[in-house]
């Protein structure tokens, strides 16, 4: 646990959260300002500031979860789709720098809008991209 972080505070019960769901590693509580209602936030317990420095054991565990809490909240809210998110770094949008992953739900009309400013590739930029990333995996 790390003195300084919300969610490691949330995860030990020193502040107040909507619980949706807990296991021996993750913990699973309402986003105070949620995209839609039901817009869960799941964490690892294990304090890593993002997707980087997870361990692969603890992304192992939360990947069922993930999948777990997705169709409980479909179902709950009768939700007509989920979206999974995660912010790693300032510039992709995180905000606390504890691991978290979103879980929001998402219903007809919503307005919630997504893949602003999606572009295209230019002539050959696709491949080249491609091989620079494989290059390096
Ligand atoms: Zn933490």
């Amino acid at each position: 646990m790390i003195d300084t972080c919300l969610f490691c505070k949330i995860i030990a019960k020193e502040i107040p959260s909507s619980k949706v769901y807990e296991d021996e590693h993750c913990y699973a509580f309402l986003d105070l300002h949620p995209i839609n209602i039901g817009h869960t936030l799941l964490v690892p317990k294990e304090h890593s500031t993002n997707l980087y420095e997870i361990g692969d054991d603890t992304l192992s565990v939360l990947a069922p979860v993930v999948k777990k809490v997705a169709i409980a909240i479909k179902s709950a809210l009768n939700a007509n789709g989920i979206n999974i998110e995660m912010n790693n770094d300032p510039i992709a949008g995180q905000i606390i720098f504890h691991s978290h992953i979103h879980i929001i739900p998402r219903f007809q009309g919503d307005g919630f809008k997504h893949w602003h400013g999606a572009r295209d590739y230019h002539e050959g930029e696709m491949e080249e991209v491609a091989k620079k990333i494989s290059l390096v995996i």
